[in-house]
């Protein structure tokens, strides 16, 4: 099943211009089967999300986009607002703690402008940033992104054994599901998507 893991809606996330029953209908329309809801420092309620569910007929997963001193980390399995800027490793413990899952987001996004060859930033040094030592996976595909800073994040992964995921990042009706993660089984709830990710049974290419 198709599952778009980044999104944004407004006014949850200010920077978005989609309410999510727009967003929704759009996820519907183009074949998504599961879009996550992952605002910036702050998650949606479950209440909410049961009757988006309910009444649209789509499966709505929540997750969080996390500002931390590392990077962004897109959290599932956490319910907190993120009122404190936490390192990674910080992060990470409360995410534990609750059994979740992190994933780096966009991690290169803008890194790459000129081309990492031209920065410096070399497959070995990218990989030892502190952020890849705290989280679960890499997001290597997002619409924000660049072809190189997609393929450095493919390959820190393979180097670092992280498994890689795509989400759209969407903040606009146009970008939802753009890139999606194809899991192998079917996923009705967060835990089932914590599981699911734990498992590493998903893959980025259709
Ligand atoms: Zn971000
Ligand atoms: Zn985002």
């Amino acid at each position: 099943m198709k599952v778009d893991l980044h999104s944004h809606t407004y006014p949850a996330s200010q920077c978005s211009n989609m309410s999510v029953e727009n967003l929704i209908v759009r996820a519907k329309e183009i074949g998504i089967d599961a879009m996550c809801l992952t605002e910036h420092n702050k998650p949606w309620n479950r209440d909410d999300i049961l009757r988006l569910s309910e009444n649209f007929d789509f499966r709505v997963l929540r997750g969080m986009e996390v500002t931390t001193k590392d990077g962004d980390i897109l959290v599932f399995g956490l319910h907190e607002e993120m009122r404190d800027i936490l390192t990674a490793s910080e992060l990470r413990e409360r995410v534990a703690d609750v059994g979740g899952f992190t994933i780096a987001a966009h991690p290169f996004r803008g890194f790459l402008m000129v081309g990492y060859l031209n920065l410096s930033l070399t497959p070995e040094r990218a990989a030892g940033r502190a952020v890849f030592r705290s989280v679960d996976a890499i997001e290597a595909y997002n619409c924000k992104v660049t072809q190189h800073e997609t393929d450095l994040a493919l390959d820190v992964g393979a180097r670092l054994d992280l498994p890689c995921v795509a989400g759209s990042d969407a903040h606009t009706l146009a970008d939802v599901g753009k890139y999606v993660t194809y899991f192998e089984r079917e996923i009705s709830t967060e835990e089932e998507l914590i599981a699911e990710l734990k498992a590493g049974r998903f893959r980025i290419d259709a």
